[in-house]
């Protein structure tokens, strides 16, 4: 069976990197997510997962994550999870749980207080001079309170076929306290079936909650399409269907990968960027065009591009 990961935004390159030398080793994919997963949560210029993840409107960080086996089914989901480490590790352990496998807030955090995990101040000085430059953006300037916000979700399958996915989030910048997106919901934020293939989106958690999009795409794939056309044809009809009953969609990006290895990919905006290893393909990132005459189109990203992103991330924020 030929290995493969996939994973939303350039932040999962340096994951999926690693985690890749255990694919090819023939481990599972569970863990090569979990992995992949911890390194985003762990770096803290990544502002919109795990360490240095941006605030909730009462400058706390409340984070959302889940983890799927897509040979047994299970999930393991938290939300609004405050100060620990790995939310990850965290989803992964209660998908064990035969009951009790999503919780959310301080049933979360007395979970992962009980099961051992590390406790760490999630809230970094970065993520708090965002948290106040947003505020007087706000005020001042009229700009929306909830612009800037990614998902890492990455799909993987292994050597021996089994397949996982994994999500980890600090949601929407400034949401409201208590606040979850689609990012631990299954059938929104990801799903993964081994029999099939999985899917996993980012983007405006509120609105891809009302398509299920990574369960259309996964039951698209059942039908027979490849994973690109399935979350092309998901993500334009989502789309489409959210601005004719409501006159706007939100953001909607995807990634998808059947359990033959292929992969596909959509997106509604410009600027989605998604990250991929493969038993034939080196770790690569790619830039997407938005969906256009029904096809999502991407093209590897340029040295000079992925410098520039790496100095964007660390560039100190100023107040002008
Ligand atoms: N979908 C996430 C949420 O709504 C955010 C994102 O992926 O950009 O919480």
């Amino acid at each position: 069976m030929k290995w493969t990961m996939i994973a939303t935004w350039r932040m999962a390159i340096e994951g999926i990197t690693e985690a890749s030398k255990d694919l090819e080793k023939g481990c599972f994919s569970g863990n090569a997510i979990e992995k992949a997963i911890k390194m985003v949560e762990d770096f803290p210029y990544y502002k919109s997962v795990g360490y240095g993840g941006l605030p909730n409107e009462k400058c706390q960080v409340e984070l959302d994550a889940a983890y799927m086996d897509g040979d047994t089914l299970s999930i393991g989901a938290i939300g609004g999870i405050t100060d620990f480490k790995n939310p990850i590790s965290i989803a992964k352990k209660l998908s064990e749980e035969r009951f009790n496998c999503f919780l959310v807030g301080l049933g979360a955090n007395e979970y992962a207080q009980k099961e051992g995990f590390e406790r760490v101040n999630m809230l970094t000085d970065r993520a708090k001079r965002h948290y106040q430059k947003r505020i007087r953006e706000t005020i001042d300037k009229g700009l929306s309170p909830y612009a800037g916000h990614d998902t890492v979700g990455m799909i993987a399958i292994d050597k021996n076929g089994k397949m996982a996915a994994g999500t980890s989030t600090s949601g929407l910048f400034m949401k409201k306290k208590g606040r979850v997106g689609d990012s631990p919901v299954s059938g929104s934020g990801f799903y993964v079936d081994s029999e099939i293939g999985g899917a996993s989106a980012t983007g405006l958690g509120e609105d891809l909650m009302k398509g299920c999009i990574s369960y259309e795409i996964v039951r698209l794939m059942k039908e027979g399409l490849h994973p690109q056309q399935a979350a092309d044809k998901a993500v334009l009809e989502l789309n489409e269907k959210l601005i004719k009953r409501r006159g706007k969609s939100g953001d909607i990006s995807i990634v998808a990968l059947n359990n033959k290895g292929e992969w596909g990919v959509a997106t509604n905006i410009e600027g989605f960027t998604f990250s991929v290893v493969s038993e034939d393909e080196h770790p690569t990132v790619y830039l997407c065009n938005k969906i256009n005459n029904g096809q999502t189109t991407y093209d590897v990203a340029t040295k000079e591009w992925l410098e520039a992103y790496e100095k964007r991330i660390k560039s100190p924020i100023t107040f002008d």
